[in-house]
């Protein structure tokens, strides 16, 4: 899961990156109200984790640009009691959700893990394919009655893959959604955790879940005739 967080107050910033990274999310930050729409506009994000008071442009009209260019992606807004606006703004403007100014780690995680099971669409709390079911929430991954252990990093990529179900996912999405935006090591790193997580979730088990797309990446689908 992919977020972007545009927060102008850069200690605050950096504390929610690091301990976002640690729950398994890549994070990309933005410290300004211009950068922070750019980086909204360019990239596709699971959710936005956005400031109000913000350097050149307000998280406000950062939501009316977004929602204008059809962009539904999740915003959790990050408001201040004693702000110029209230919550209630923040829901009218098209925020999805809020925490309010101070707020602690974990609430803001509950908030926003809410709002990815929410999603901009609907979508299953808890994802299947097969008798393969990984929750989200509860960050666990069984097949059948099997248990099995993942790495993050396995995990956020059987969960793209997943939430991608059916179709084919390019090396290119797949490294830009799991790993960080600004990776530049091999590509092919890719394929090594392909190779990990089919290791871990089909072969002893006999299965083809983690599909080769020949030229274009992968597919994890359904093995039921
Ligand atoms: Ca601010």
């Amino acid at each position: 899961m992919r977020l972007l967080i545009v927060e102008d107050e850069l200690r605050l910033a950096s504390a929610l990156q690091r301990g976002l990274t640690a729950e398994g999310f890549t994070v990309d930050v933005a410290n300004t109200g211009p950068d922070g729409l750019h980086q909204a506009q360019e990239n596709s994000y699971d959710a936005v984790i956005l400031d109000i008071m913000l350097p050149g442009l307000s998280g406000y009209r950062i939501i009316e640009h977004l929602r204008a260019a059809e962009n539904w992606v999740p915003i959790l807004m990050l408001t201040a009691k004693d702000g110029e606006y209230d919550e209630a703004d923040a829901l009218d403007l098209g925020a999805d959700d809020y925490v309010t100014k101070p707020f602690s780690f974990v609430v803001l995680l509950a908030r926003l893990r809410a709002l990815l099971r929410r999603g901009a669409s609907p979508r299953p709390a808890v994802l299947q394919v097969d008798d393969l079911v990984l929750d989200p929430a509860a960050h666990t991954v069984t097949r059948g009655e099997t248990s099995i252990d993942l790495t993050p990093r396995e995990f956020a990529l059987l969960e793209y893959l997943m939430r991608r179900a059916g179709e084919a996912v390019s090396k290119a999405e797949i490294l830009h959604h799991v790993w960080d935006a600004h990776y530049e090591g091999d590509a092919n790193v890719v394929e090594v955790y392909v190779g990990y997580l089919r290791r871990k979730i089909d072969t002893p088990f006999d299965r083809q879940t983690v599909q080769t797309v020949r030229g274009a990446g992968y597919r994890l689908a359904s093995t039921k005739s």
